[in-house]
């Protein structure tokens, strides 16, 4: 049974390994075992019913809660070859019952449906004509009212269940681990003696930081200006400030979209598609965006405000890197956040010990932009793990790059101006004051006579407020509540103003630039981008991000190193392969790519990566060619193309192993080649290729660089 599901996974899916747990869920729903799977987003749950579904005899009913994540999905499975269908609201009348026959006659192997369809009589009916072998509950805290997501839908699964003629196996899903949503899934979706799964919560590609204090606006701008062609989600708390964000950075000249609740169905399609197709590279967006956004591509999610609770903050940062890809989080906390959220929470009509429970969580959210300890700890611990290592090394506080500036003379200048302006006023006109503006109501208020009017003229009203907010995070100072919140001054700052303690400031060290992807892996989004216009398909179905990484470092230019990728199975193959071989080809061709690079393709979970680590491939080529074979020959052997062979040679011989390049230059032609190396330069391989004769071809031009040094 285990060689049959690795061949299923690298047949349909296209990989050679298993992510954390998945193998074993996989196999508990084949032993025919009810299934709780509990996996972080991006964990790869998917594959956990999908491949099962392929193996089971009948067909496997998908529930899932949103429409649009159904459509991507069941595309994302039909590219992959599998046979698949959705069927939910946005159907015709003609398309449900045509869907249904064609269910009926087993051409599905999967069905995506809505909760909400279990409730009608007419679906059970059709349903009863159909041998389910499984069901999979995706997102199954929705069925929980301790969740965040509650869906009351989820309620008629049970009493679904019960009404067929034949009990399949549930398998249910979700990242949400707390106690009571993990009861509530076992009892309220009448799990039997499940088999319960909980993976590590860690997502090891992602890297989390806070940022406390900062002008987020311009930290946003920085961002996006070094993280150019990458896919991002700003999230932000309510629709007021998505459109505020979205406005600035359009203005600033981002490709920015938004999206949020208060937008029409139409916009908000629009604004999904354009990200989700690679159309706009940043959304802005309230937490409406998201359950339904399968892409895997996201390399960074921002948040603008800090969120409600953990739960929706590590499953929101969670759709950064879900392909394994490098991700980064960051929230941005301002002093502000907290009275969002407080406020927020007290809008609802939930009862009291409801409300308590959500004042709860919100405190482990503070807490969080607050601990001084390791980042990733802290989530970890929050899910409920144990022994979890002091430091990842790969978090905001663990790799802290910022530097401690002294800025006591500053927050003593606010803080006295505050006391003297007899702590009444809201902090704009507090800045307004130190800045020296002359403006009228200081004028009235006779601000302008104060010692502490102008104290701080060489910086800006915003660089000023910018402080006074950061001295509010610290909590030195802190804002009233109310209509008109006025700024007042904590105890710890009464010591500042004596002179008894200093206020330190973290500044983030300047970053590096971020390293540009390489030209080929531009040059193959390009081409994936034309594919996925054509077939009216996200980019990321056609390939992942990491998949094409992969294709720019291996450059596999044949079946076999093009199936050795990571995220490419056999359908893919099939219907992509040639053409991004072809691409590859010409690539290399055409430039002057580092030979080392040009290995044959061995991703890290290829299975013969402990062959190739042991004899590099171009050594196993070293070794035909000392056997006096020629390029066709080599190639033909080890059903690569001779492009990679030659790849190979030119490797050999910058690491010192002797090639006769002789035996690849025209005699005739050798003097010209060198002369026109000479004239035009090495850097480029194209041009010099332009400039000879058609009958030289480009391995005769690396060979005479080869030989002369070039
Ligand atoms: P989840 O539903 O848990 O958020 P998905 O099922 O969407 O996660 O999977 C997340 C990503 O991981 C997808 O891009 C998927 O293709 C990829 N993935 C799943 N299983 C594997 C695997 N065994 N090896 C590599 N990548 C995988």
């Amino acid at each position: 049974m285990l060689g049959e599901i690795q061949k299923t996974l690298k047949k349909y899916f296209g990989y050679t390994s298993f992510k954390k747990g998945q193998e074993k869920i996989i196999s508990s729903i084949l032993q025919q075992q009810d299934t709780l799977a509990i996996m972080p987003t991006g964990g790869g749950k998917s594959i956990c019913y999908q491949l099962p579904a392929l193996l089971l005899p009948g067909v496997t009913l998908v529930i899932s809660p949103l429409i649009s994540l159904m459509k991507d999905q069941v595309d994302a499975l039909n590219n992959l070859g599998i046979a698949s269908t959705f069927i939910n609201s946005a159907l015709s009348q003609r398309e449900f019952e045509d869907r249904m026959y064609l269910a009926s006659k087993g051409q599905y192997k999967l069905i995506y449906i809505a909760p909400e369809r279990l409730e009608s009589e007419r679906f059970l009916d059709l349903l009863r004509n159909l041998s389910v072998s499984l069901i999979a509950i995706d997102e199954a805290h929705c069925v929980s009212h301790w969740g965040h997501d509650f869906r009351p839908s989820y309620l008629s699964i049970t009493p679904f269940i019960d009404r067929l003629s034949h009990r399949p196996i549930i398998a249910a899903f979700t990242a949400t681990a707390t106690t009571d949503v993990k009861q509530d899934i076992v009892s309220l979706l009448a799990l039997r003696s499940p088999g319960v799964f909980v993976t590590g919560f860690d997502r090891e590609n992602l890297t989390f930081t806070v940022r406390k204090g900062v002008n987020k606006s311009d930290f946003i701008t920085d961002y996006l200006s070094t993280h150019k062609n990458q896919s991002g989600i700003i999230y932000a708390a309510t629709r007021k400030e998505v459109d505020k964000l979205h406005e600035y950075l359009n203005y600033k000249g981002f490709s920015a979209g938004k999206y949020h609740a208060g937008l029409s169905d139409l916009e908000r399609n629009e604004m999904q598609e354009a990200f989700i197709y690679d159309n706009v590279d940043v959304i802005v967006a309230t937490n409406a965006f998201g359950m339904g956004i399968d892409k895997s591509n996201v390399r960074y999610v921002i948040h603008f405000n800090m969120p409600k609770n953990m739960e929706s903050y590590y499953q929101e940062a969670g759709r950064a890197g879900r392909d394994g890809e490098q991700g980064e989080c960051i929230l941005l906390y301002g002093a502000a956040d907290l009275h969002i959220q407080k406020f927020l929470i007290e809008q609802t009509l939930l009862s009291p010990e409801r409300k308590s429970n959500d004042y709860q969580k919100l405190q482990s959210m503070v807490g969080y932009c607050h601990t001084p300890q390791c980042l990733r700890k802290y989530i970890l611990e929050y899910f409920g793990e144990t022994d979890v290592t002091e430091t990842c090394e790969n978090c905001g506080n663990c790799n802290d790059e910022t530097e401690l500036t002294d800025i006591t003379i500053d927050a003593q200048k606010i803080f006295s101006c505050i006391v003297r302006m007899k702590e009444q006023y809201g902090i704009n006109l507090v800045a307004s004051v130190l800045k020296g503006s002359n403006i009228k109501r200081i004028r009235q208020l006779r601000f302008n006579e104060l010692s502490t009017y102008g104290i701080m003229s060489e910086s800006s009203v915003n660089e000023i407020t910018d402080l006074i907010n950061l001295l509010i995070v610290e909590e030195y100072l802190y804002v009233t509540e109310g209509q008109y919140p006025v700024v007042r001054i904590h105890h710890k700052a009464v010591q500042v103003l004596k002179g008894n303690e200093t206020v330190m400031q973290k500044l983030q060290k300047k970053k590096e630039q971020v390293k540009e992807d390489s030209g080929l892996f531009e040059s193959l989004r390009t081409l994936r981008k034309e594919m996925a216009e054509a077939e009216n398909l996200p980019p990321y179905i056609i390939f992942h991000d990491r998949t094409l990484r992969e294709m720019s470092m291996h450059c596999p230019t044949d079946r076999q190193s093009m199936l050795a990728i990571n995220g490419l199975g056999e359908a893919k193959f099939e219907k992509y392969g040639q053409t991004f071989i072809e691409h590859i080809q010409k690539y290399v061709d055409e430039h002057d790519i580092t030979p080392a690079a040009v290995t044959s393709a061995g991703s890290t979970d290829n299975p013969n990566k402990d062959k190739a680590e042991k004899i590099p491939s171009h050594m196993i080529t070293y070794e035909l060619y000392q056997e006096g074979k020629t390029l066709k020959e080599m190639a033909e052997e080890r059903e690569m193309t001779s492009i990679t062979i030659q790849n190979h040679l030119v490797r050999c011989a910058q690491e010192g192993y002797e090639i006769d390049w002789n035996g690849f230059i025209p005699a005739e032609y050798e003097k010209t080649i060198v002369q026109t190396i000479e004239q035009i330069g090495a850097e480029r391989l194209k041009p010099i290729k332009d400039a000879l004769p058609d009958e030289i071809n480009y391995f005769a031009i690396r060979a005479v660089m080869c030989k002369y040094g070039f």
